[in-house]
């Protein structure tokens, strides 16, 4: 490849695998998409919270919990030093919930899916860090209100930052995908998007994804080893 210039990458579950949280499997055959042993429609829609919200504060309470016994791995170190040493800016658009880029030393990151440690209170539409539990209906810190729900884009919800991200893949000279499943959209369109619009495009996955078409190169492996052998020979 070129020596590129400016560089977006986008994160899905895939680089928080090997810090062992569970990514997403997506139904096979007709089945159920499963997420910690969870439907997916059970716990991370709308509806699925308006239908059963102790359920569904019940589900992320523990995975709130969870995420925060859990280190970055070798993958997002990687992409913290490439935006550190690399000329360019270097921006992580990701589709994770969790906090480990941030852990791992990168600062331009959007969450474009929402976060676990963050409250969003539907009174005062203020949003709060958070890392206790939201089961017992806490008062929003802004307002009082008893209302605080999962600062996370539900299936059905449009995701966060959207024109920012589009800017992003206008200005990018490289688009990298790193260990998501191309099945979740606008994410999965992401390829496409950049690569109209003139930038070089590389996937970083454990198996091809469903867009790994649209790739121009697809390397293979698990994320610790083939985004730090990516970042070393980029930067040299
Ligand atoms: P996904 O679970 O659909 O796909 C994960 C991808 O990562 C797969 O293609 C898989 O082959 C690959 N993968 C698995 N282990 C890997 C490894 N060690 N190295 C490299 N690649 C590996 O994930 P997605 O595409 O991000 O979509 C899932 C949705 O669920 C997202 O919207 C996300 O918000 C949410 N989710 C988030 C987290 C998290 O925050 N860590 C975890 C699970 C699900």
């Amino acid at each position: 490849m070129n020596r590129p210039r400016s560089i977006v990458i986008l994160t899905g579950a895939g680089i928080s695998a090997e810090s062992g949280i569970d990514t997403f499997r997506a139904g096979a055959n007709g089945g159920p998409s499963l997420w910690e042993q969870h439907r997916v429609e059970d716990v991370a829609t709308p509806e699925a919270f308006a239908r059963d919200p102790d359920l569904v504060l019940r589900f992320y309470d523990m995975r709130r919990a969870a995420i925060q016994t859990k280190e970055p791995n070798a993958a997002h170190r990687a992409l913290a030093r490439l935006e550190r040493e690399w000329a360019g800016p270097v921006t992580v658009v990701t589709q994770n919930v969790d906090d480990l880029h941030e852990r791992g030393g990168s600062h331009a990151v959007i969450h474009m899916h929402g976060e676990h440690l963050s409250a969003w209170c539907t009174a005062c539409d203020v949003r709060t860090r958070w890392t206790g539990a939201l089961i017992d209906r806490p008062a929003c810190p802004a307002c009082g209100a008893r209302a605080l729900r999962p600062d996370i884009v539900w299936f059905g919800e449009i995701p966060y930052r959207m024109d920012a991200i589009q800017t992003l893949l206008a200005d990018a000279d490289l688009f990298v995908s790193i260990g998501t499943s191309g099945a979740v959209y606008p994410a999965a369109g992401f390829v496409r998007l950049a690569r109209e619009l003139g930038a070089q495009t590389l996937e970083l996955n454990l198996e091809r994804s469903q867009g790994s078409a649209w790739f121009d190169q697809t390397r293979l492996g698990p994320a610790s080893e083939i985004v730090t052998a990516w970042v070393d020979e980029l930067l040299g």
